[in-house]
């Protein structure tokens, strides 16, 4: 009897791995995307797979640098509050290959997903280009349309600075999130950049954290998914980019 109770738990070990909370997390985000879990790696409906944990101990700079998938999870993202003043980087470790895989491999396979949409189209009716994947031109179009209620956001969402644009992050060798057609940067002439305040790249300098944008603005992107650079300590005020995962 107690050798079938083993084989019985070397059956349940074997073929009813427990999936981790942040890769269900991952799996319910992007669906037709990401499709399971299988030996530490995430499986992607192509039927390739990246390995999920490395388990390597990483400083902060080693994590942005070269974070596995695991790692994009190691700060809990908080929606805004009046309190605001943000310790870590929320949502600013990125997977490359990861959102590769979501958005496209190259420039030219991300912009055959995208679409152009008619942004806020009573308060500032610009076309921006943003991506069809899960969905997300049907959200921008959602999101906009509630912005486009607030005429005092007016000076804020208007000429906005950037959605689309395949390059690298200025002075890095990553990825900006805005290659991938799912990350906004609202107007420049009202947002602040830590990088602009303390005229330098260091990561490790002194900041001094600062933002004009309404948190009830940023309370609206966050409700459809965004995250927003004002609630990082490296803050980005004007950047906002859709990372349903950390939301649910
Ligand atoms: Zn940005």
């Amino acid at each position: 009897m107690k050798r079938f109770l083993f084989l019985v738990l070397i059956f349940q070990n074997v073929f009813s791995q427990e999936i981790p909370l942040n890769v269900q997390k991952i799996i319910k985000a992007y669906p037709g995307k990401v499709t399971g879990f299988k030996g530490n790696k995430i499986v992607f409906s192509d039927g390739s797979n990246l390995i999920y944990d490395d388990f390597k101990n990483k400083t902060k700079q080693e994590m942005l640098e070269n974070p596995d998938i695991e790692d994009q999870f190691r700060f809990v993202y908080a929606k805004v509050n009046k309190n605001l003043i943000p310790k870590e980087d929320a949502g600013r470790i990125r997977n490359e290959a990861f959102f590769k895989k979501i958005y496209g491999n190259s420039k030219s396979e991300v912009e055959s997903k995208m679409t152009e949409i008619i942004w806020c189209p009573k308060l500032v009716n610009q076309k921006i280009k943003v991506t069809t994947v899960n969905g997300i031109d049907i959200i921008v179009k959602k999101l906009s349309a509630e912005l486009d209620n607030n005429p005092e956001f007016k000076k804020y969402i208007n000429a906005i600075g950037g959605t689309f644009n395949w390059r690298k992050i200025s002075g890095t060798n990553r990825l900006s999130m805005h290659s991938y057609g799912m990350t906004i940067d609202i107007n420049v002439k009202n947002s602040n950049y830590w990088q602009w305040d303390c005229k330098c790249k260091n990561e490790e300098a002194t900041l001094l954290y600062r933002n004009q944008i309404p948190l009830k603005l940023v309370s609206i992107f966050e409700k459809y998914g965004f995250i927003w650079g004002g609630n990082w300590k490296h803050y980005d005020t004007m950047h906002f980019e859709y990372r349903p995962e950390l939301f649910l």
